[in-house]
């Protein structure tokens, strides 16, 4: 409880821009912070979706804004399942599984499927990249006048190709090695310089070999991208329900001894209600 048992919602406030990246069940509590601090003045914001798992959805029927006609909402996603991503958010709302359908909520929602990988939110500037994971997942970095923030909630380190037995049958040694290298490439590309990366490190490398596949990251791949990729500051994230604060504690210390040959790279893990100020 101490790094906190919530699913994933981050919320990044920039140049008059309030961005929310996935509603998963933390944004309920998001929701009452934002009530708190706008009163009656009315919330305007924009809501990023990596994509569209339970953990990264499910706490958006539960976001109090969405309950006052006063406030904006637009959401901004890819399909990730060909019925659209509206449709998508529509159901998990839909009878029985919920009250409320998605468009009786009072507050004015817009959902806009993306289908650009650069686009803007107010004057901030927003990159999207698909990621190695099941289904259409991406991740974004946002590009702030006071710097950049990237956030993979959700990835396997690219080098999992070559391990992934399915991959195997379907491609050469060869093809599959090749777009492993071309994957980590370009994603060592979307993140040079950033200034913080919210990154999937899931599993201890131990773990990690017994969840090749599962869509999710280690340690070490998280901290060496990092590295490889010139980040300031790498927030370990996506932490694994069976994990109790201690071994999260235990996470960022063998996490921080890995980032030592590679450099000036902070490392923290991602609890509750932290607030990270970029300069
Ligand atoms: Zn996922
Ligand atoms: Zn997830």
């Amino acid at each position: 409880m101490r790094y906190g048992g919530n699913t994933t919602c981050v919320e990044v406030r920039a140049d008059g821009e309030i961005i929310i990246l996935d509603a998963g069940s933390g944004i309920r509590a998001l929701g009452l912070a934002l009530e708190n601090e706008f009163g009656s003045r009315p919330i305007k914001l924009s809501l990023l979706i990596t994509h569209v798992h339970w953990d990264h959805i499910q706490g958006f029927p539960f976001f109090g804004p969405s309950y006052d006609d006063k406030n904006e909402i637009r959401i901004f996603g890819y399909d990730g399942a060909d019925i659209g991503l509206c449709e998508i958010l529509k159901r998990q709302m839909a009878t029985p599984f919920f009250p409320i359908a998605l468009y009786d909520l009072p507050g004015k929602i817009k959902i806009e499927e993306l289908e650009a990988t650069d686009f803007k939110i107010g004057n901030i500037r927003v990159r999207a990249r698909p990621v190695n994971h099941p289904s259409a997942c991406v991740g974004y970095r946002v590009f702030t006048s006071s710097g950049s923030v990237a956030f993979l909630p959700d990835h396997e380190p690219y080098e999992s190709l070559k391990l992934h037995a399915a991959d195997a049958h379907l491609l050469s040694p060869e093809e599959t090695r090749k777009r492993a290298a071309e994957g980590r490439a370009g994603l060592v590309k979307f993140l040079e310089g950033c200034d913080v990366l919210i990154l999937d490190s899931q599993y201890t490398d131990a773990e990690y070999q017994a969840h090749v596949g599962w869509g999710h990251g280690s340690l070490t791949s998280a901290v060496s991208l990092a590295v490889d990729a010139g980040v300031r500051k790498l927030i370990l994230f996506h932490h694994d329900p069976t994990h109790d604060d201690a071994m999260v504690d235990n996470m960022i210390q063998t996490a921080r001894k890995l980032a030592k040959s590679g450099g000036s790279l902070e490392i923290d893990a991602a609890r509750e209600g932290a607030e990270l100020t970029l300069t």
